[in-house]
């Protein structure tokens, strides 16, 4: 052998290097060495040193480059006794990466939500029953034995529970060797649930709803099916099936569902049907339990989770199917950070797996229901509410024509038909997508108009807290009696109206009724979900809430709904403002009649012509789709074109103007890809951040992601303070 080739040698096995993708905005993975001894493989959780810190990383596919001398590299401290990230995971986490032209640390980062997981969970002690018996017996004692006498192992207070006596007559029985400790391993988090416990007839056109799906699922393999049935049609009870019929294929399931801490009722009908509760995921999560369920999710103990975006980044042992439940919930879009919308990589998701992928929605997005008519998504219909559910009567309230009284927002007929259904001792639900007392504060003497110092915000005046809030940063602060400006006292007036409001408008006309308002700001998730429950047992009257009201709840008695302001969201803007409202208004009123009960939904608005108070009223979604699908596809939006945003900040303005022209002068000149701005974003300063807009519009086939990187490469440098953000798909153009 020659010097050479032991040198080759050395290189190549006593210092093996891989690359170890690390959970921060880095563009690639690094190289480090393996340590002798240390058997790590693609997927393989590891921690490394990184600066002066160590942290978590992946060890990726690919191989070195040999760009750095391996002797100089640094080490791998240490590999975690953890089930590595599939190939199949790797790849989607570096397909999100390249979809969203964010660095695959940050992406990878996602998959990486539960830092004390990554050890395996510590056994537990326990206690089993020797052949030893105590020299005294006691009544205690001995029903103790009794309930320890079937082989299995227990649980210190688990024992002490199943023999009704306290533990410490366990603990006496032990030191007479009437017990030996062994070591278990931890309970689950959730029990496993039985695709069999509870099965339900379906009705009607459930049963051809649910055979067309279950021929989809049993083939296994890639599809993508759109459910898309109205509010109380069975939906969930159809999917139901397809997660049976997954579970009994050994296969995991994960079930997306937009505000998943608020819908307790919905993992007690997955309990009714399958006998436990699915594990949950979102950011509510205790730690301990975050960690537990991450664990048991990548060893394959945890079948179905419930989650919200996040869940689709869980490294699932074998997941055989996706339910999008809500699909078209605009909060399946993250902007921060990773900019993706957890529908379309839950597609992408299965399509890399190899497996179904579910889209549900009473009201499908025009993405899901173009690819619906043109048979890339399976189109599932449900027609038709279950049993004796009727859909609620629909009208139109003409605020030209019904006016409220002086200073309040409910016109007559609203009033009228509250009462109506407090006297029948039914429930009214009254929805202002609008958190707070009032969106705007004035004064009545010189004008002053209260703004948030960071952002181009109105303060919203919460009376509940005595504060007013920026929605937009979370600043606040005491509501002031005086002006700032003019220094008058007592001439702050609240314009227009937030919740908080129209529920003191409702007391003012109804003072026996139980009322009681739902917003996220006035409660946490706990709390708010003991007063949906409380809510549909009865104990309220009248309910006044924002959007969380309108998702999944069940609220049985609930035959009133008002729309207070219908109008709201459509003047913004935005090209989806008309879809978005009629999915939310539509939503609403759904939850209204959702047991036998006659029912009645009204839309206050000043625009009763308005195509989509139209559509709703009518029922004639179909129509609306129509209109709506055909105006995209002139103006080659969404899906008939693609969009992608940028977003330039700076702590100037000037910065952040000049950086986005630069950007525009940089973008490369490709036929099919037009730019628009740069423009000062409609909320032109955040945080104190000043924010400019570039839209990039291209045809359906363009490469935005070719584009973009290109305009950036070729773009200023970035300086100072100016940071960009990349919002490919952009759902927001605020
Ligand atoms: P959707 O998801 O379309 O809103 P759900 O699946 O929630 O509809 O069904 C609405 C209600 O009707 C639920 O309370 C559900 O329990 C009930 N339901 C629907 N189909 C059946 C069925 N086949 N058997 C028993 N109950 C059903
Ligand atoms: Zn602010």
């Amino acid at each position: 052998m020659t010097e050479d080739s032991t040198d080759l040698f050395d290189d190549l096995f006593a210092r093996r290097v891989v690359p170890v993708l690390v959970p921060m905005p880095a563009p690639k993975a690094y190289s480090y060495a393996v340590p002798e001894g240390m058997a790590v493989e693609p997927g393989s959780i590891v921690q490394v040193p990184l600066g002066p810190r160590q942290v978590v990383g992946v060890v990726w596919d690919g191989t070195d480059d040999g760009s750095v001398d391996p002797k100089k590299l640094k080490a791998i401290t240490r590999a975690f006794d953890c089930p590595p990230l599939s190939k199949d995971m790797r790849t989607f986490l570096d397909w999100v990466a390249a979809y969203t032209v964010s660095p695959p640390g940050l992406v990878a980062r996602m998959a990486l939500r539960a830092p004390a997981a990554f050890d395996p969970e510590p056994m537990i002690e326990g206690l089993r029953l020797t052949d030893t018996r105590p020299e005294r017996m006691t009544p205690a004692r001995q029903r103790v034995i009794a309930a320890a006498d079937n082989g299995f192992a227990w649980t210190r207070s688990g024992l002490a529970h199943a023999a009704g006596t306290s533990s410490s007559v366990i603990d006496g029985l032990a030191v007479q060797g009437v017990f030996e400790t062994i070591f278990m391993p931890p309970p689950p988090v959730v029990a496993l649930p039985d695709p069999d416990y509870a099965e339900h007839r379906l009705e009607g056109p459930q049963k051809q709803a649910a055979q067309d799906l279950l021929d989809s699922v049993d083939v296994g393999g890639f599809s993508v099916s759109l459910i898309d049935g109205i509010t109380g049609s069975g939906k969930t009870e159809v999917y139901f099936e397809a997660i049976a019929a997954t579970l009994k294929a050994g296969r995991q399931v994960l079930i997306l569902l937009p505000e998943i801490a608020l819908t307790a009722s919905f993992l007690e009908r997955f309990q009714d049907r399958f006998g436990s509760k699915p594990a949950e995921w979102h950011s509510d999560l205790a730690p301990r339990t975050r960690e537990k369920v991450w664990r048991q999710v990548t060893e394959g103990g945890v079948r179905v989770v419930a989650g919200a975006r996040s869940a689709l980044f869980l490294p699932f042992e074998n997941l055989g199917l996706i339910i999008v439940d809500e699909e078209h919930d605009p909060a399946y879009k993250q902007e921060d950070r990773v900019f993706y919308n957890a529908r379309d990589m839950a597609v992408v998701r299965a399509r890399i797996g190899e497996f179904p992928v579910v889209l549900v929605s009473a009201t499908p997005s025009v993405e899901s229901r173009v690819n619906g008519d043109l048979g890339r998504y399976k189109p599932i219909h449900l027609p038709t509410r279950f049993g004796d559910a009727a859909l609620p009567d629909l009208g139109l309230v003409d605020m030209r024509r019904h006016p409220p009284e002086r200073g309040g927002f409910l016109s007559p007929v609203l009033l009228r038909h509250i009462g109506k259904a407090v006297e029948r001792g039914e429930q009214a639900l009254l929805f202002l997508n609008r958190r707070g007392y009032a969106p705007l504060t004035l004064c009545r003497v010189c004008g002053h108009r209260f703004q948030c110092p960071d952002c181009s915000s109105w303060l919203v005046e919460h009376r509940f807290r005595g504060q007013i809030q920026c929605h937009h940063c979370g600043y606040a602060e005491r509501t002031p009696e005086s002006c700032p400006e003019c220094g008058t006292f007592d001439h702050l007036v609240a314009c227009g109206p937030g919740v908080e409001r129209i529920a003191e408008e409702v007391d003012r006309h109804f003072p026996d009724a139980r009322t009681i308002v739902l917003s996220s700001d006035l409660m946490g998730v706990k709390r708010l979900r003991l007063e949906l429950e409380a809510i549909a047992r009865g104990e309220a009257d009248i309910v006044v809430g924002t959007q969380l009201v309108a998702k999944g709840h069940n609220f049985p008695m609930m035959t009133f709904v008002g729309i207070v302001d219908a109008d709201i969201g459509l003047a913004n803007g935005d090209p989806r403002a008309a879809e978005r409202t009629f999915q939310l208004l539509s939503q609403v009123t759904g939850r209204a009649g959702r047991t036998g009960l006659k029912s009645l939904g009204l839309l206050q608005t000043y625009q009763p012509q308005h195509p989509v108070m139209q559509a709703i009223v009518s029922g004639d979604s179909q129509a609306f789709y129509e209109r709506e699908i055909n105006e995209r596809e002139k103006a080659l939006l969404p899906p008939f074109g693609r969009l992608a945003s940028v977003i330039v900040s700076a702590d100037t303005r000037a910065d952040a103007e000049g950086h986005a022209r630069g950007l525009r002068q940089a973008a490369p000149k490709v036929s099919g890809i037009g730019i628009l701005g740069p423009a000062e974003a409609p909320l032109a300063l955040i945080r104190g951040r000043h924010r400019f807009r570039l839209l990039v519009h291209g045809r359906r086939n363009s490469d935005m992601q070719a584009f973009v990187k290109t305009m950036m490469a070729n773009g200023p440098k970035m300086r100072g303070s100016v940071s960009v953000q990349l919002d490919i798909d952009p759902q927001s153009f605020l």
